[in-house]
């Protein structure tokens, strides 16, 4: 007989990180399956409660936080200017970027009222800054931000309604150093992440046609979307500069960096407190 681990058992060892091979262990018979299953959460389950103990005594600080101030600190070191915009995004802003009502990603926006969404995506707000950061600084212009963003999403592991972007951008550099560039900012942000196993990759984007998407070896998870321009998009804002960017999933970094297959942990939650399960 070939059993498997009843639903609510796999369900409780995957919240409690049990690895892959365990998931998907088999047993003879249900005996000795719920007995392995006792043995496995106790072991779990005390794992977690160290971790809990190690927080406490140690960073106290959540990773999804750690991280998020060595990026910054990162980005500030490296000449980026940090700045923080509304959650809050008007469906104007949204529309300059293309996303209207036939855009697929339209879809998946949180709307609080009829003209304001919760923000999909960071990229807006950091076109409205620059525009004028263009006329009242010399170039090249760094600026960054990280923050909440929200999408509605269908797929659950390695996507979160709630989540936190990086996104980085450099306008008014020589032509062609903008791919060059591209490759050694990812570079900059996965070093500061711990990600060591990654590649570039061209990537149809559905907002800016083409991309250089930043891809985990183990998995093929994408970490990362960078666009350069001038683009089309530089239009609605009066743009003419050269540029490039990328946006980052800090709740995915923290998946490549870390291991696990459970966004979830990673991120914004009240189930979890740094990656641990509180129900235990
Ligand atoms: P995917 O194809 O994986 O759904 P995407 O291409 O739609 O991602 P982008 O718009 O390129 O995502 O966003 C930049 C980065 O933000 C992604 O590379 C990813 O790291 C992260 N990201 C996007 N959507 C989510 C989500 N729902 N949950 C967690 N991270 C996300
Ligand atoms: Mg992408």
């Amino acid at each position: 007989m070939n059993l498997n681990w009843t639903e609510i058992q796999r369900k409780r060892l995957a919240a409690l990180d049990a690895d892959a091979a365990t998931l998907a262990r088999t047993f003879d018979d249900a005996d000795r399956r719920d007995r392995a299953f006792q043995t496995l959460e106790k072991e779990r389950v005390a794992a977690h409660r160290r971790h809990l103990d190690d927080l406490r005594s140690g960073s106290r600080r959540p990773r999804l936080c750690r991280l998020e101030t060595v990026l910054i600190e990162t980005l500030v070191s490296h000449g980026f200017v940090q700045v923080t915009t509304p959650v809050l995004m008007s469906r104007g802003l949204l529309a300059r970027m293309s996303i209207t009502s036939d855009h697929p990603l339209f879809q998946q926006v949180y709307w609080v009222d009829r003209g304001k969404c919760l923000r999909p995506m960071l990229a807006p707000h950091l076109y409205y800054v620059v525009k004028d950061l263009l006329r009242l600084w010399a170039k090249p212009v760094r600026v960054f931000e990280v923050g909440p963003c929200f999408r509605k999403e269908t797929e659950g592991a390695r996507h979160a309604a709630e989540f936190t972007m990086l996104n980085l951008c450099e306008f008014g550099l020589p032509e062609d150093q903008r791919w060059c560039r591209l490759e050694s900012l990812a570079a900059l942000i996965m070093d500061s992440a711990g990600i060591h196993g990654y590649r570039l990759a061209s990537e149809t984007s559905a907002v800016y046609g083409s991309t250089m998407d930043v891809v985990a070896d183990a998995d093929g998870l994408e970490l990362g979307s960078g666009a350069m321009g001038p683009h089309l998009l530089d239009r609605a804002w009066r743009i003419t500069d050269t540029w490039v960017g990328i946006g980052f999933g800090l709740e995915r970094l923290l998946m490549a960096a870390e291991g696990g297959s459970n966004l979830a942990r990673f991120g914004r939650s009240i189930a979890y407190l740094d990656g641990i399960r509180l129900n235990i």
